[in-house]
């Protein structure tokens, strides 16, 4: 892109308009992941929807590629295309709570954390994911699980109405009665649709929540996934628990002889009575006695960010998943050949739960394409050395194919792997991709939003 289309930008719009040869082009073309690095022709900071609005304009019509930044988290860079134009919706990090309808309207570049406050403030909340520094777009957009989910569904069941960009550069309302294929989209059809400026979200009076923290030494892992798939989905929908493999982080909350050890575990979130959540959680002592729990209660934001230390932008990530209906005997086996070799200190592998209230809507409510899926799983190879990426993308995918012949042959569209073909992510879509393909085509015929899980529009 030459200086003269630059400039043009520039007058057109109120956010900064950074390029190679401005300061901070570093900096704006940084994502999560720094396995990726690409080189944008020019990185937008909208600073509200008529911004975006002109940029898709611009974009459009000069002919370049666009990728749109909610939060930079995802796995596969997904909001940077080398030579294209970045739409960095970070300017747009906002969110306005109505506690009489308890009801929140948030900024399309807006951070988990940025709802968590201001909701908690009114002793309000609503499911989302697991670290507070993760983009709202998306990770709504691709479905949304967190620590509320099986008590209050999906981020996408407690979606009400997003404002969007299309295309054409014009600006919709999509709720269940205005645009409502649209609205059906958007429930799990990532960023294939159009720039999403706001989105409103249903709350929930969450306040202070119980957070517990259980880890078993890493040769009891056969012993508490068997436990712990059989407890986890009859337990009361208060109760939410992801089941991880790690390395203990040194630091508190765990004692300093664990440091470094290869646990398993699981961090639990309770929603009922306080007082119950010790009585709750006795049964931990089944699959053997822990090396370590603890409980305390939390403000739900600080849940929220309890891993974002750990996590800081700037590590190496490669992560692939699966969904599971139920966690089988081989699965397990192929676990527990796995958790005991982690390439690396930060690598990990989650199960979280996707039942409870998820499953309350029918399969064909959301786009969300497994409402009987039981556990939404990722393998993460982290680190912070540059040098160990080909050891954790390879660890990654051969656990991955081991342990996806035991899975339901989709994956959360959220955690598809960088390089993952078309196929996988068709598979994500599931018996839903002809109907996306369809709207795909109503509302973006030439696949100008691409950079993303990509849903091809259907033939005319
Ligand atoms: P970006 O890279 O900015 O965007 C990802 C995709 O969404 C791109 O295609 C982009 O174009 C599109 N997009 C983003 N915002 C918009 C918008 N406003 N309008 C239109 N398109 C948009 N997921 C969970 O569900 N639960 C978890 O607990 C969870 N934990 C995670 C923890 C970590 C540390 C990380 C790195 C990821 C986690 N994820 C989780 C996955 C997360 O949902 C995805 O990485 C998601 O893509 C992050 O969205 P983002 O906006 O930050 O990413």
């Amino acid at each position: 892109m030459d200086g003269t289309t630059l400039e043009a930008m520039r007058t057109a719009l109120r956010g900064p308009v950074i390029g190679p040869q401005d300061p901070g082009y570093r900096e704006a073309r940084t994502v999560y992941n720094a396995m990726i690095d690409r080189r944008p022709a020019a990185v937008v900071r909208c600073a509200d929807a008529a911004d975006v609005m002109a940029a898709v304009g611009f974009i459009r019509d000069e002919g370049l590629e666009l990728a749109v930044r909610g939060g930079g988290h995802s796995g596969g860079g997904l909001c940077l295309v080398d030579d294209g134009v970045t739409l960095d919706l970070s300017p747009m990090r906002w969110a306005h709570i109505d506690p009489s309808t308890r009801t929140a309207r948030v900024g399309g570049g807006s951070r988990l954390a940025d709802l968590d406050h201001a909701a908690h403030g009114f002793g309000l909340a609503t499911p989302a994911g697991i670290q507070s520094t993760t983009g709202i777009g998306g990770l709504t957009l691709g479905g949304g699980h967190g620590y509320l989910t099986r008590r209050y569904g999906l981020t996408v069941d407690n979606l009400l109405a997003a404002d969007v960009v299309l295309a054409d550069g014009s600006f919709v309302t999509a709720n269940e009665s205005e645009n409502a294929d649209l609205f059906w989209a958007l429930r799990g059809g990532g960023g294939n649709f159009g720039v999403v400026t706001s989105f409103s979200f249903r709350l929930h009076p969450v306040d202070t929540v119980g957070v517990a923290i259980t880890v078993w030494p890493v040769d009891r892992t056969r012993e508490v996934l068997e436990w712990y798939r059989d407890f986890l989905p009859q337990a009361p929908e208060q109760l939410n628990g992801f089941f991880a493999a790690l390395s203990v982080p040194p630091g508190p909350p765990f004692p300093e002889e664990l440091y470094g050890q290869k646990m398993c575990g699981v961090v639990w979130c309770w929603t009922g009575d306080p007082e119950l959540l010790e009585e709750t959680l006795e049964v931990v002592n089944e699959p053997g006695p822990p090396a370590f729990h603890f409980t305390a209660p939390m403000p739900y934001p600080a849940l929220q960010g309890m891993f974002d230390e750990l996590l800081p932008t700037g590590l190496q990530w490669y992560w692939r998943g699966n969904l599971f209906d139920r966690i089988t005997d081989g699965a397990i086996d192929v676990h527990t050949k796995y958790v005991e070799n982690l390439p690396t200190d930060l690598s990990t592998m989650h199960l979280y739960p996707v039942d409870g209230a998820a499953h309350r809507l029918g399969p064909d409510d959301t786009a969300w394409a497994y409402r009987d899926a039981v556990w939404s799983g990722v393998i993460a190879g982290i680190d912070p050395d540059p040098d160990s990426a080909e050891k954790l993308r390879q660890w990654c995918v051969d656990y991955w194919e081991e342990l996806h012949p035991h899975s339901m042959g989709g994956t959360y569209v959220n955690f598809i792997g960088a390089g993952e073909t078309p196929d996988r992510v068709r598979a994500t879509y599931r018996g839903h991709y002809d109907r996306l393909a369809k709207i795909k085509q109503a509302y973006d015929p030439d696949n100008f939003f691409h950079a993303n899980q990509n849903i091809t529009p259907a033939e005319q």
